[in-house]
C-alpha cells in the first residue's frame, strides 16, 4: 500500500479560487436540488443554546458523521493519490447511461472518510463520504471501481489493475474496521449546535450548513446531510468570524474566506454566535477531557451510555453527555452542578480531576444506579422526557441508589461520615452523603467541627474536594414517602394573594425586545401555600402552570415603558426560566411584587422589602475575610444603591454603586467585582439568566443616571467625578494658559470630551497633547450650564443673587455661609471644589489674564444659567472667590497646602521666564528611592529635556548613593493597579511619561537586577529578532465598557525591528524546516514601536505563570489596547523583554559609561531651595505641584 505523505497545510497556496470548492462542474445539473421548500422548521430550532431547552425540540437525528469528523488528527490517512472520477450516479441510472466524463481528483481515505479534492493543494474537499455509509465496493470494467452508498454511486478510474486492487482493498479494510468499531461502540447521533440553509457567496444554491463541536460542515442540502455525504468540513481552530453586513458574515480561514448570507439579522446573530462557540471549543484544549477519559468507564455517559461524554456533574462526580447534561441542569445546581470538560477549564483543578479518577462513572454507577430496572434504563437515543424522568428519579429521589446500612439513622450516618472523611474511602463518603448524612453535621470536636474540617485535619485532600463540591447539594431525603412534600417543606410565611395578571410564555434567554400587549394572555393567578399558580380563568380547576416560590431566585421590576403594559414584573427561577407578568394597574402590580417578594425572601432578609426595589433576589458572593468560601446573600437594587443582607451580618448593608472605585467583570461574565473604599465584593453568577440581568442592572446603576449633579458618578468627597477630572486637568496643564475658561474650545472636541465624561467619567483620563485645555474647560462649563437644577438649585438661586446685593461685608459672608449649608451635599462639595479651583486660576492672572473679575464674568452666567444681563450673577462668583477662605471655612492646614501649591507653580513660572525658556510645562514630581514610602520620597523638577538616566543620577546624588560596578540603577514606572512595572530606557524622556502616568502609577529608582542577564543574552545573540511561543490573553471589550474577559492561549510570536506578529496556530511545526516564516498570515500584528511593555501581570487575571508581561498598544488614533503575555520560564521572559528593549530603543540598552552622563546644571534660583515632601492628597493634585518650606512668595497672601 502506497502511503504518500500528506501535504502540509501550510504549503497550500492561499489564493485558491473560491469557486473551485463548490463549482460542481463534474456533477450533472439535475443533481442540484433546492431544498428551500422542504419543511425544515424543526431544524431552525436547533440553534437554541440551552441544552435543557433544545433537547426537547431536537427531532430524532439521522445517523450523521458527527463523531469522527473529516480531518480529525486522530484518523491518519490510509491511502491517498490521484484518481479519475466521473460524476456520482443514482442507482436508477443504468450503467450504459453513465457519463464518460472523467476528471482528475486527489483522493484521500482515512478510517472514517473517503474524501476527494480538486488538487493535492486544496485544504477543503469537494466531497466527503463516510466509510460507514459505503455499502459495497466493486470493480467494474476499464480499471474502474464503484463506491456504492445506499443511494449514490461514485465511480473512480485507476491507471492500472494493481492500483485498482490496492484502492479496493484499502476501502474494504476500512469498511470492515468501521463495522467492528460500530459493534463495540454504536455511533452516537451527534446534535448540531446550529444547522440550516445558508447562502454562500459564489455558489448558486443555498447550502445546508451545520455547526457541530469545533467544526463547520457544508452539505449540498438537507437530504445529503441526512445521508451523511457532505462537501467539506472546516476546522474552526483556524477559523475566524467577522460581521460584514446586516445579513452577511465572513468565516475566514488561512486558506479561504467563506462569505455567508442569512435571511434575517437575527439569524445572522445566531450563526455568528454558534461559529464563535465552535472557535472557542476548537481552541479549548482537550487536556481535561483526555485526563478524565483515561478511565474507561468515564468514556461513556454515566446516565445513557453515549460515547465521548464531554460534560460532567462536578458534585456527583459523573461524566455525562451533552443531552444528559441539559437534563442535569434542569435539576438545578443544588442537585447537579454541570460543567464542561472542554470549556470550563478553570474548575478543573488537579484535585477535581483526581477525584474523578477515584469516583467517576464506575463508582457513581455502583451507588446511584445500583437498582435500575431494565425498563427504566436510559439509552443514547432516549427521548428528553425519558431522560428527565429517569434523572429526576435517580438524583432527586434517589430511587435507584444502593442503600447504606445506616440509612434512616441520622446520627449514625453523621458519625460514619466524620469517620469516612478521615480515610481514603471516597465511595463510603459518597454513599453516606447520598443516603442523607448531613454534610455540616457537628463532629463533636470543637477544633474541627464539620466533616470538612475533620478531613482537612486528616489531610484528606480528595475528601475535602468532594465535600466542598457538595456543600450546597440537596441530597435525596431520608424518607421517600415525604418526597412529594419536599418542595413545600421550606417554611415560608404563608402569603396568599390572587387576581388577574397578564402573562407571556416563559423564556430561557434574557428578553431583548419589548413585548407588545398582544403577546400577553390574561391569567387568573393565585399565590398560596408557597406556589404561584396561573389558571385560564378564575373558575378553572387545573392550573396552566405553576412556579414554586422556593425556586424563585430573583424578582425584577422593569421600567414602566419597557413593555406593552405600563406595569410589569419578571420572576426568575432556579431552573433558568423567566416569567414576565403585566398588570393594568400600577398599584396591583406593586401589591403582587410585594407579596411574591414576601413569600420567597427569608425572614432574616425581610429588611430589604421595606423599600422599593428594581431588583431583588439571592446571589452567591464572596467578601470580607472569607474569600475562599462562596456564600449566599440577599440583594436588592434601589436606584444606585445595592442593599445586601450578607450571610454573617445581622442587618442590611448598602453599597453606593455610583461611588464604587471599580466595577468589573471577571472570567466569562461569571464574577462581578465591586470595589468600594476598603472592601471588595465578588458576586458570582451561579445561574446565567438572572445573573445576566443583575449584571446589566448593576452596571447601569453604577453609571451616571442623569444630568443632575447627584446623579453623577461621585468621588471620595462627594464631588462628581466629571467635575473633578476637568478641574484636575486644568490645574495640571492649564493654569498658565492665556484666557483659560474664557476662550472656547472647538465645539466638536468639547462635545466629544463631555460625552465620554458623561458616559463613564471614571474611565476617562485626560492627557496633554490629546485634550486641549480649552476643550476641557469648555466641557466643564457646558456641563455646569446644562445642569437641570443648576449648581445653586432653582429654589435657592434668587437667595444667592440677593445676597450679592448686601452691602455689609460681614453680613454678606455669613449669609453666603448660611446658603451654602442649605445646598444638597453634592452641590455644596462641587461649589467648594470649583471656587477653590478658580481661586488658583486667578493667582496666575498675570499670565492667564484671568483675574477674579474676568472669571466672574465667565462663570456667573454659567453657574446661574443666565444670559449674563444680571450683574449680580458675576458678583456672587467674585464674592465667593474673594472670600473663599471665610465662606468655605478653609482651615489652616488646607490653606497652607493650597498656598504652597500656588506659590510653587508661580515660582516655576518665574524661574522659567527668567531663563528665557518655556517652562510652563515643567513638573515637580515625586520620585521614590527603592520603594514607595514617605521616607523615600524625593521631589524633583523635571525639565522637558530630562532623561531617565539624568533623573536616576539626580536622585542617587541627592541621597548620596554611590554607584558600584554592576549596580544597574534604573528608573521604573510602577503601575500599582496593573501590578506591573517598566524599567525606563536610559535615554527615555521623563516628562512625557509623567504626563501619561495615571494616579495609580509612580516612579521609583532602584537597581534592575535582571539587567546583567539581559545584557549577557543580547551579547550572545545573533540578530535582533526573537520567535517563540507565549501565552496570550487579550482584553475584549464587554458590553462596550472595556471590561476584561478571556483567558490565556498559546500563540506563536515573531518579533523584529518593525513589528510583533502573532500567529494563532502553528500546525505540524516539524513539517516545515524553514520555521514558521512560511506559515499562514499572522492573526495580529503591531508595530514594535507602538508597544509599551511592562513586567508583570495582575493576579486577578490568573496568569498561568509568574513570568508575565502587560503590553499596552496605542493606535494611531490614540486608542489604548491592553493585553498580556506569559512565558514559561524566567529566562524566556528576560529574553523577550531584552529583545523588546533593544528593538524599541536602538543600539544599546545600557550606557557604556553611566557615570559620565551630562547632568543639567542646577537651576540657579531653585538650587538652594530645599524640598519638602508633599503628602499624597486626596485630590490627585500632588503630581503637578511641589511645596517649598521657606518661600518668599508665601507672604503674598490672597486678597
Ligand atoms: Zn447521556
Amino acid at each position: 500500500m502506497v502511503n504518500k505523505e500528506e501535504p502540509s497545510l501550510e504549503d497550500v497556496p492561499r489564493a485558491v479560487s473560491l469557486t473551485s470548492l463548490l463549482s460542481e462542474g463534474d456533477e450533472p445539473e439535475e443533481e442540484f436540488h433546492d431544498y428551500e421548500d422542504i419543511p425544515n422548521g424543526t431544524w431552525d430550532d436547533i440553534g437554541l443554546r440551552s441544552p435543557s431547552f433544545s433537547s426537547s425540540l431536537v427531532p430524532e437525528v439521522p445517523p450523521t458523521p458527527m463523531e469522527g469528523l473529516p480531518s480529525t488528527p486522530s484518523t491518519p490517512v490510509i491511502k491517498v493519490g490521484w484518481l479519475n472520477k466521473n460524476p456520482p450516479q443514482g442507482p436508477h441510472i443504468s450503467s450504459t447511461a453513465r457519463s464518460y466524463i472523467y476528471q482528475k481528483r486527489w483522493v484521500k481515505l482515512d478510517s472514517d472518510y473517503l474524501r476527494y479534492f480538486d488538487s493535492d493543494k486544496d485544504a477543503y474537499s469537494k466531497r466527503f463520504i463516510p466509510v460507514s455509509c459505503i455499502s459495497r465496493v466493486s470493480g467494474i470494467s476499464d480499471q474502474k471501481f464503484e463506491v456504492i452508498t445506499h443511494n449514490r454511486t461514485f465511480v473512480f478510474r485507476t491507471e492500472s489493475d494493481a492500483e485498482r486492487k490496492d484502492w479496493m482493498q484499502a476501502l474494504q479494510q476500512a469498511m470492515e474496521e468501521q463495522r467492528r468499531r460500530a459493534q463495540l461502540e454504536p455511533p452516537c447521533p451527534g446534535i448540531p449546535d446550529q444547522a440550516g440553509n445558508l447562502e454562500l457567496r459564489g455558489v448558486k444554491n443555498k447550502l445546508y450548513v451545520v455547526v457541530a463541536g469545533d467544526k463547520v460542515l457544508l452539505y449540498k442540502n438537507l437530504e445529503e446531510y441526512q445521508l451523511g455525504i457532505g462537501i467539506t468540513a472546516i476546522d474552526m481552530s483556524v477559523g475566524n468570524v467577522k460581521d460584514t453586513d446586516r445579513r452577511s458574515f465572513d468565516l475566514t480561514t488561512p486558506y479561504r474566506i467563506f462569505s455567508f448570507s442569512t435571511e434575517t439579522e437575527l439569524e445572522k446573530a445566531e450563526w455568528l454566535e454558534a461559529m464563535q462557540d465552535a472557535i472557542a471549543e476548537a481552541l479549548s484544549t482537550m487536556d481535561v477531557a483526555e485526563q478524565i477519559w483515561a478511565d474507561a468507564p468515564n468514556r461513556l455517559c454515566a446516565d445513557c451510555g453515549a460515547p465521548h461524554p464531554d460534560w460532567a456533574s462536578i458534585n456527583l462526580c459523573l461524566v455525562i453527555c451533552k443531552r444528559c447534561a441539559g437534563e442535569h441542569r434542569w435539576l438545578g445546581p443544588s442537585v447537579s452542578k454541570v460543567r464542561s470538560l472542554k470549556m470550563d477549564r478553570k474548575v478543573w483543578t488537579e484535585d477535581l480531576i483526581e477525584l474523578f479518577h477515584h469516583l467517576g462513572n464506575e463508582a457513581g454507577r455502583r451507588f446511584w444506579a445500583a437498582n435500575v430496572p431494565p425498563s427504566e434504563a436510559l439509552h443514547p437515543s432516549s427521548s428528553p422526557e425519558d431522560r428527565r424522568h429517569h434523572l429526576e428519579a435517580k438524583y432527586r429521589e434517589g430511587k435507584y441508589r444502593r442503600y447504606h446500612r445506616f440509612f434512616g439513622k441520622q446520627e449514625e450516618l453523621d458519625k460514619a461520615l466524620c469517620v469516612a472523611v478521615t480515610t481514603t474511602d471516597l465511595e463510603e463518603t459518597q454513599a453516606l452523603l447520598g443516603c442523607g448524612a448531613a454534610i455540616n453535621c457537628f463532629s463533636g470536636d470543637p477544633e474541627a467541627p464539620t466533616p470538612l474540617a475533620v478531613a482537612r485535619q486528616a489531610g484528606q485532600r480528595l475528601q475535602m474536594e468532594f465535600l466542598r463540591n457538595n456543600q450546597t447539594s440537596e441530597m435525596p431525603r431520608l424518607d421517600p414517602v415525604s418526597l412529594v412534600e419536599k418542595h413545600y417543606s421550606v417554611i415560608q410565611p404563608t402569603v396568599s394573594h390572587s387576581g388577574f395578571l397578564f402573562k407571556t410564555a416563559s423564556v430561557a434567554k434574557p428578553l431583548q425586545e419589548r413585548r407588545s400587549r398582544e403577546e400577553f394572555s390574561r391569567r387568573w393567578c393565585v399565590l398560596s401555600e408557597g406556589v404561584l399558580s396561573y389558571y385560564e380563568n378564575e373558575r378553572a380547576v387545573v392550573p396552566n402552570g405553576e412556579i414554586r416560590v422556593s425556586e424563585i431566585v430573583c424578582l425584577s421590576v422593569p421600567p414602566s415603558d419597557a413593555h406593552g403594559f405600563d406595569s410589569t414584573f419578571e420572576v426568575y427561577t432556579e431552573t433558568e426560566r423567566m416569567y414576565l407578568f403585566g398588570s393594568e394597574s400600577r398599584d396591583l402590580a406593586r401589591e403582587w411584587v410585594r407579596c411574591i417578594a414576601k413569600a420567597f425572601v427569608p425572614a432574616h432578609a425581610e429588611e430589604l422589602l421595606c423599600r422599593d426595589f428594581e431588583r431583588l433576589g439571592r446571589l452567591s458572593y464572596k467578601a470580607g475575610l472569607s474569600l475562599q468560601r462562596t456564600q449566599e446573600g440577599w440583594f436588592a437594587l434601589s436606584r444606585s444603591e445595592l442593599r445586601v443582607v450578607f450571610k454573617e451580618s445581622p442587618s442590611e448593608e448598602a453599597l453606593q454603586l455610583r461611588k464604587l472605585q471599580e466595577l468589573s467583570i471577571e472570567g466569562d461574565k461569571e464574577v462581578l467585582v465591586l470595589v468600594e473604599r476598603g472592601r471588595t465584593l465578588y458576586i458570582q453568577g451561579e445561574r446565567k439568566l438572572d445573573f445576566t440581568g443583575w449584571l446589566g442592572a448593576i452596571q447601569k446603576a453604577a453609571a451616571s443616571s442623569g444630568d443632575t449633579l447627584s446623579e453623577q458618578q461621585l468621588g471620595d468627597s462627594d464631588i462628581p467625578v466629571i467635575v473633578y477630572r476637568c478641574i484636575d486637568y486644568i490645574t495640571q496643564c492649564g493654569l498658565t494658559s492665556e484666557g483659560i475658561y474664557r476662550k472656547c474650545g472647538q465645539t466638536s472636541k468639547t462635545q466629544r470630551v463631555l460625552e465620554s465624561l458623561r458616559r463613564d467619567a471614571r474611565s476617562v483620563h485626560l492627557k496633554e497633547g490629546e485634550h486641549h485645555v480649552d476643550d476641557v474647560s469648555s466641557a466643564l462649563k457646558r456641563f455646569l450650564r446644562d445642569l437641570p437644577d443648576g449648581l445653586f438649585t432653582r429654589t435657592q438661586r434668587s437667595a444667592w443673587l440677593d445676597t450679592a446685593a448686601i452691602e455689609n461685608e460681614e453680613e454678606k459672608i455669613s449669609r453666603y455661609q448660611e446658603l451654602l449649608g442649605l445646598l444638597p451635599p453634592v452641590n455644596r462639595a462641587t461649589v467648594k471644589a470649583l471656587i477653590s479651583h478658580l481661586y488658583c486660576v486667578q493667582c496666575f492672572s498675570e499670565t492667564n489674564q484671568m483675574n477674579t473679575h474676568n472669571l466672574a464674568i465667565v462663570f456667573g452666567p454659567t453657574l446661574f444659567q443666565t444670559d449674563g444681563q444680571d450683574y449680580k450673577v458675576g458678583r456672587v462668583v467674585e464674592d465667593l472667590i474673594d472670600h473663599y477662605v471665610r465662606v468655605f471655612s478653609v482651615d489652616e492646614e488646607e490653606l497652607r497646602k493650597q498656598r504652597e501649591e500656588i506659590t510653587a507653580i508661580v515660582k516655576m513660572r518665574v524661574a522659567g521666564s527668567a531663563s528665557g525658556t518655556q517652562h510652563a510645562g515643567d513638573f515637580i514630581c515625586t520620585v521614590y528611592l527603592e520603594k514607595k514610602a514617605t521616607e523615600t520620597e524625593q521631589h524633583v523638577k523635571i525639565p522637558a529635556s530630562m532623561t531617565a538616566q539624568e533623573l536616576t543620577m539626580e536622585i542617587l546624588d541627592r541621597r548620596n548613593v554611590r554607584i558600584k560596578e554592576k549596580d544597574y540603577w534604573t528608573c521604573f514606572e510602577v503601575n500599582e493597579r496593573e501590578e506591573a512595572e517598566r524599567p525606563l530606557h536610559y535615554t527615555e524622556k521623563v516628562l512625557p511619561i509623567l504626563h501619561s502616568l495615571g494616579t495609580d502609577s509612580h516612579l521609583v529608582v532602584k537597581k534592575y537586577l535582571a539587567m546583567e542577564a539581559m545584557l549577557m543574552y543580547l551579547a550572545s545573540k545573533v540578530g535582533d529578532t526573537k520567535h517563540g511561543m507565549m501565552k496570550f490573553r487579550e482584553d475584549r471589550s464587554l458590553l462596550g465598557l472595556g471590561l476584561p474577559t478571556g483567558s490565556f492561549h498559546d500563540r506563536y510570536f515573531m518579533l523584529n525591528r518593525s513589528c510583533l506578529r502573532l500567529f494563532k496556530e502553528i500546525r505540524n511545526p516539524k513539517q516545515h524546516s524553514g520555521g514558521p516564516e512560511n506559515s499562514h498570515k499572522p492573526e495580529k500584528e503591531w508595530p514594535t514601536k507602538s508597544l509599551t511593555i511592562y513586567l508583570g501581570v495582575k493576579k486577578k487575571l490568573r496568569p498561568p505563570t509568574c513570568w508575565g508581561l502587560t503590553v499596552v498598544h496605542e493606535t494611531e488614533k490614540r486608542e489604548r489596547q491592553q493585553w498580556y503575555l506569559c512565558c514559561d520560564t524566567q529566562m524566556e521572559l528576560r529574553e523577550w523583554f531584552a529583545t523588546f528593549f533593544l528593538l524599541q530603543h536602538g543600539e544599546t540598552v545600557w550606557p557604556s559609561e553611566p557615570s559620565k552622563v551630562v547632568r543639567p546644571a542646577p537651576e540657579s534660583r531653585l538650587g538652594s531651595v530645599s524640598l519638602i515632601p508633599l503628602r499624597g492628597s486626596e485630590n490627585e493634585m500632588r503630581r503637578s505641584v511641589a511645596a517649598f518650606t521657606s518661600d518668599p512668595l508665601s507672604a503674598q497672601s490672597p486678597p
